[in-house]
């Protein structure tokens, strides 16, 4: 597959640095793991099964089913038994024949047990790209947290994950209320324009208590929480934001010390936590929302706002990480 866009993660600069052990081990690696591309060449055997050719656009999810295990039968093949939630796009070893195993690079491999989708007429490749995994995500996580119309969703994080949950929540009857920093207020202003019913731009050294308030007066009691950011302050907003009976879904990881939970807090108030990891299943579903959003005039390839090519890929996971002096949404490589 001849890669066209491929997506760039904040958390990719910490991969980078090598600040990741499991990384370091699995290294050296290609980084990717969003791809949207052009079939290049394909089998005949492929080309029937699979109803693909030369030339169609695609998307392959980063983990695939193996032949048979516990968690690939049941249909999180994220979780494979048989080999391991690092084997895929982004976290397969070059070692690995034939080394093309991320979309920072002119091309991929796609293995016979792949998940690869036709994308659908009608949409760009910047729509796909967001649709095929934030979107994707977004509509799996916070389905994860039980959410129903008319519920009050909060997500924490403004990042494309986060504007892709409460997008998802949106879509779904719920009122959402999308939470960042002051240094968001460009990303909090894109999700005023898909209905989220508020915003919260916490100030520095705001306390986790005035957050709370701030959100309960403007919106009421938070039914389910989805925390994107993956520091400890938003972990702990998360578990003090929900109310009594109400769910968390923890989807952003940090180092363990960030990371305080009151257990007690938890079954006195009898919180749910979930913690989905990624989306299996929900790329069909994920691109007929994307198409039913251009129908009613929201495009969530416009989040794409800073593309570079495949020699600046340091610049883009630094962009995307908020280390240059520009405020992206999502970044994005493009490496032809
Ligand atoms: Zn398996």
């Amino acid at each position: 597959m001849e890669v066209v866009l491929c997506g760039v993660d904040g958390s990719e600069l910490h991969m980078y640095k090598g600040e990741m052990a499991w990384v370091n081990e699995q290294a050296p690696v290609v980084f990717g793991d969003e791809i949207i591309g052009r079939v290049s060449s394909i089998g005949a055997d492929a080309k029937a099964c699979r109803g693909l050719d030369v030339g169609d656009l695609v998307t392959v999810e980063s983990r695939w089913p193996c032949e048979g295990c516990r968690t690939c039968d049941t249909g999180q093949y994220y979780l494979c038994e048989k080999r391991n939630v690092f084997t895929g796009y982004g976290t397969l070893p070059m070692s690995h024949a034939p080394g093309l195993w991320g979309g920072y690079a002119t091309h991929v491999f796609v293995p016979e047990y792949a998940l690869a989708y036709k994308v659908p007429e009608g949409l760009s490749e910047r729509t796909a790209l967001i649709a095929c995994s934030p979107l994707a995500n977004g509509i799996r996580w916070v389905e994860k947290g039980g959410t129903k119309p008319g519920d009050h969703v909060a997500v924490i994080g403004p990042g494309t994950q986060g504007l892709a949950c409460a997008l998802a929540a949106v879509r779904l009857g719920a009122k959402v209320t999308l939470i960042g920093l002051e240094a968001d207020c460009e990303r909090l202003e894109v999700a005023k324009g898909f209905g989220v019913f508020h915003t919260v731009a916490m100030e520095r050294g705001e306390t986790v208590d005035v957050t709370i308030r701030r959100i309960q007066e403007a919106a009421g009691d938070v039914d389910v929480v989805v925390e994107t950011a993956g520091a400890g302050t938003a972990k702990k907003l998360a578990l003090e934001l929900v109310r009594p009976l109400g769910t968390v879904v923890n989807v952003s990881v940090t180092t363990p010390a960030e990371q305080p939970v009151d257990w007690p807090s938890l079954i006195q108030r009898e919180v749910t936590l979930v913690n989905p990891l990624s989306h299996p299943g929900a790329v069909d579903r994920a691109f007929e929302l994307a198409q039913e959003l251009l129908a009613d005039g929201i495009d969530i390839g416009e989040w794409i706002t800073h593309v570079y090519g495949l020699e600046e890929a340091d610049k883009a996971i630094e962009a995307a990480a908020y280390k240059l002096d520009v405020r992206p949404v999502k970044v994005a490589l493009q490496p032809r």
